[in-house]
C-alpha cells in the first residue's frame, strides 16, 4: 500500500515522491474504504490538490476503490518530516533542501537562514527573489559557483 504512494511524485519535485516529502500522515480504513491523510507543505501551497488528485488516481490504479483523500492542517508540516532520502534527491536535483525546521527559525529570530549551495556546498549563497519556480521555492544564487538554485521554501 505504502509502495503505492512511494510511486506518486510530488508535482513541483518529481523526483522525490510524496511519501518522502512526508506530506502523507496517515492511513487508515474507514468505512471500509481507503483513507489517507496529507498534510501540505503549506496550507497555501497551490500544487496541494494536484497531489490530493495524483494520490487518488495512484490507488484507484491499484485496485482501491473509492478511496478518500482527506486534507489535515493540523499539525502543520515542518521540514523535519522531510526524509534524509527526500533531502538526497531534492540536492542531486539541484534543490536546497529546507535547512532547518520552522519552530527552530522562529525561535532564533532568523527569517534568512544559510542555504548551502546543491551544486558546490559553498555557503556564500543570497536570496534573489522569493519566489523561485514556483510559489513554493525561493530563487538563490551562489556566489561561488555562481549558479542560480531553487531553495525548498517553507513555512
Ligand atoms: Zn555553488
Amino acid at each position: 500500500m505504502l509502495a503505492v504512494l512511494q510511486e506518486v511524485p510530488d508535482p513541483e519535485v518529481p523526483v522525490v515522491s510524496v511519501v518522502e516529502l512526508g506530506i502523507v500522515r496517515d492511513i487508515d480504513w474507514l468505512d471500509g474504504r481507503l483513507a489517507v491523510s496529507v498534510t501540505p507543505t503549506y496550507s497555501g501551497c497551490p500544487a496541494t490538490e494536484v497531489i490530493e488528485q495524483h494520490i487518488h488516481e495512484a490507488l484507484v490504479a491499484a485496485g482501491y476503490s473509492d478511496p478518500l483523500i482527506q486534507r489535515r492542517l493540523s499539525p502543520a508540516w515542518t521540514t523535519d518530516w522531510l526524509s534524509e532520502a527526500g533531502r538526497e534527491k531534492l540536492r542531486a536535483y539541484g534543490i536546497a533542501p529546507p535547512v532547518e525546521s520552522a519552530s527552530k527559525r522562529s525561535l532564533t529570530g532568523q527569517p534568512d537562514p544559510v542555504v548551502p549551495c546543491p551544486l558546490c556546498g559553498s555557503n556564500a549563497t543570497e536570496r534573489v527573489s522569493e519566489f523561485g519556480s514556483t510559489a513554493c521555492k525561493a530563487l538563490y544564487r551562489c556566489r561561488d559557483c555562481l549558479e542560480p538554485f531553487d531553495y525548498f521554501k517553507c513555512l
